[in-house]
């Protein structure tokens, strides 16, 4: 089987799921559903780049605005091969739930250029970079829409974006128009924990509410992660630092086993991690493949790293009990139902990985206020939001688990997730009133 063959288009993944949300919602006018599938706009553009070798290139590159109902757009710059208007629209919806449901207020947005950044060298990079955003031009801005790092894009690209928006807005304090910057330019101290120690936080909520078992918490749970990146790293240490046992890992090149039932050493797997690029090969482990690594039997299971990785062939060889979507997509709607019915909790991505967006929120603020906020003060009050939404998400599952319909549509986690942030978006659009 081919990845293509389980590839489902983004764009047809998040519909599903938003239509399945709707059928357990209270009346939302059919003209908003409607709105709210399609995005406000899409910037399509071309540019030209003078490259090092003194050749001109032209490249492609996307902004979609999908909602500005709650606020400015929030959401990354993807730099890839494959980027598309389709996969940026889909990513943009996304993030409009997402801020919605966590309660931040920005709308969802997204961007990317066409490019292959393994090709290209850092002046070239900056170049692309400089030319995209001076096209984007007044479309992006501190309270129109504010683009992050995303897919091969970092905060050394942010710091770029602000420069160059800067440039043609001088005398203005710009800090805001992006998100991710470096941290002596106004990046948030814990950006980049913020996604896998938000994810964790929802984690330790969800089991708070239901514990596995007799004990609550992660004390002694055994813990399965895909990707060893920002997101999976970060979840890793922080189930370890709350008493779990992290007994497999892996990255692009592989997977790792623990060879004993106390879990791995992270510490030595970041030290071989960060000595020879992949896992593979950390002491105290044996090697196995990432399929294997995903059908394990444990207790938590942490997709951190591609979209469509659960389908609908593995489902049914899944032995996680509850699942935490690190990652964007990590299981397609045909999976999500196979799951549901052998009982496996599926922790959604709207919610489980929306604290990189909350912290983005965060450094926004604290660069409109010119203040700076401590690790530690950024962290609370992300533990603070994701617990308080997480709790929110589990209630409302459990209400629309009462109600007639339930039976033959039954409601899951993501479900009561997109209800509670659709019917937000709907309440809130309808207050402002349809313009004119
Ligand atoms: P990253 O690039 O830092 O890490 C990705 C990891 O996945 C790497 O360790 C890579 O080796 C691994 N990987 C790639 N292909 C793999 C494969 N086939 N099998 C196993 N591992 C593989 O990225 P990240 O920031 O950690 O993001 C991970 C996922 O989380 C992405 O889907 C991203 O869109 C999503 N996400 C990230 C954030 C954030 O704030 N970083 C926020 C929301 C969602």
């Amino acid at each position: 089987m081919t990845s293509e063959e389980i590839r489902i288009s983004p764009l047809k993944m998040r519909q599903a799921q938003f239509h399945r949300a709707v059928r357990h919602m209270g009346h939302v006018k059919r003209g908003l559903i409607d709105f709210f599938l399609r995005p406000k706009r899409t910037l399509s553009l071309h540019f030209p780049v003078e490259m090092d070798d003194g050749s001109v290139r032209i490249f492609r590159g996307y902004r979609s605005l999908h909602s500005n109902i709650l606020g400015p757009g929030k959401g990354g710059i993807r730099y890839h091969p494959k980027v598309t208007a389709r996969e940026v629209e889909a990513l943009a919806t996304l993030m409009t739930w997402k801020c919605s449901l966590i309660r931040v207020p920005f709308g969802g947005a997204k961007g990317g250029v066409v490019c292959d950044v393994k090709q290209l060298s850092q002046p070239e990079l900056r170049r692309i970079t400089r030319r995209y955003v001076a096209e984007l031009g007044d479309n992006i801005g501190p309270h129109t829409d504010i683009p992050a790092p995303d897919l091969y894009t970092s905060s050394r690209t942010m710091a770029w974006v602000y420069d160059t928006y800067q440039a043609l807005h001088p005398g203005e304090n710009n800090l805001p128009v992006v998100t991710g910057k470096p941290l002596e330019l106004g990046g948030a101290e814990g950006r980049d924990e913020a996604t896998g120690h938000g994810a964790i936080s929802a984690l330790e909520r969800y089991l708070d509410l239901h514990p596995l078992g007799d004990t609550r918490g992660l004390g002694g749970r055994r813990v399965a992660i895909q990707g060893f990146g920002e997101v999976g790293r970060v979840a890793a240490r922080r189930c370890q630092e709350l008493g779990a046992r992290v007994i497999a890992v892996s990255d692009s090149a592989g997977g790792i086993r623990a060879d004993h039932d106390d879990g791995l050493d992270l510490d030595q797997v970041e030290r071989h991690k960060a000595e020879h690029g992949r896992v593979e090969g950390a002491p105290g482990s044996h090697a196995i493949d990432n399929e294997a690594l995903l059908e394990l039997d444990c207790d938590i299971l942490v997709p951190a790293a591609l979209a469509n990785q659960i389908h609908r062939h593995n489902a049914p060889r899944i032995n996680a009990r509850i699942i935490v979507e690190g990652a964007n997509a990590p299981i397609t709607p045909q999976a999500d139902s196979v799951l549901q019915e052998r009982g496996i909790t599926v922790l959604p991505d709207i919610l489980a990985n929306s604290g990189g967006v909350v912290v983005s929120y965060y450094e926004w603020v604290q660069n409109l206020k010119n203040e700076t906020w401590s690790r530690a003060e950024n962290l609370a009050r992300l533990d603070h939001r994701m617990q308080e939404v997480t709790a929110e998400v589990v209630n409302r599952l459990e209400a629309m688990r009462g109600q007639q319909h339930a039976r033959r549509n039954p409601p899951d986690l993501r479900t009561a997730a997109l209800a509670i942030a659709i019917e937000r978006l709907a309440r809130i659009t309808l207050e402002r009133g349809i313009w004119p």
